[in-house]
């Protein structure tokens, strides 16, 4: 597909320095895996969705986006964003697409799987709030800088497709949220192929996959460890 947007430049073309291609590690290897947009689904795990007041037998998925560029690796500081007293940790399991496509059928959806990986929804829960209270986008809430940590990935050629294991974040050493893959409402082929209706997916799109029970707060000097059985583990100190 091409258009304005996606024309290339030639070397020197550019009237600033072009910004960084943002992009993932993957497990043993030195090439990286390039990122070109994120998508997190909503309301994924029935008793996240109880917490946060909604009934989940009545939703479709629905989806919103971080901006490449608000990833930071494992291990790397997350800094306690502006403009918020309350900040939550959404611990994800995520999705990295290695093809794209338009209506893709539930049945092939996996086939469009890179990998998998360990994710932050860092979300700004009071501005969240604030704007589904007022029904204004949630940008603020969701995709501020930093705001999606993310492990190396591991490809789906070695690990296959988890679909069941444990997925939990620990704050300081104390067990704050705890799940299984197979309590996903939006199994990933479903979320693929949902997604692929409303979007044009491309290879280095990835997904983050929504969040169990126990969402909560976090503070300056709070250390987040994350774990998705079959899949790694994310380590992020705030500061
Ligand atoms: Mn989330």
């Amino acid at each position: 597909m091409t258009n304005a947007a996606t024309k290339t430049a030639a070397a020197g073309e550019f009237v600033i320095a072009p910004p960084p291609l943002a992009s993932l590690p993957v497990r043993g290897i030195s090439a990286r895996f390039p990122v070109r947009r994120v998508y997190c689904v909503g309301r994924n795990y029935a008793a996240h969705a109880i917490e946060m007041g909604h009934d989940p037998n009545k939703e479709p998925p629905f989806f919103f986006q971080k901006n490449p560029d608000n990833i930071i690796q494992n291990g790397e500081a997350f800094p306690y964003p502006s403009k918020t007293q309350d900040v939550h940790f959404e611990i994800e399991m995520v999705v990295a697409l290695g093809k794209g496509g338009t209506n893709i059928p539930v049945e092939k959806a996996l086939d469009h799987v890179y990998g998998y990986g360990v994710g932050l929804d860092m979300t700004r829960r009071d501005l969240q709030g604030e704007a589904k209270d007022l029904r204004r986008p949630w940008e603020v809430g969701k995709a501020f800088e930093a705001s999606a940590p993310c492990s190396e990935l591991v490809p789906a050629s070695e690990i296959g497709h988890p679909d069941h294991g444990a997925i939990w974040l620990d704050v300081n050493g104390e067990r704050k949220q705890t799940g299984d893959l197979n309590q996903l409402i939006w199994k990933v082929p479903e979320m693929i192929s949902y997604l692929s209706g409303l979007f044009t997916l491309a290879p280095g799109d990835i997904i983050m996959s929504g969040t169990p029970a126990g969402v909560g707060a976090i503070k300056k000097g709070d250390v987040m460890h994350g774990f998705v059985e079959g899949v790694g583990e994310l380590r992020t100190p705030v500061v």
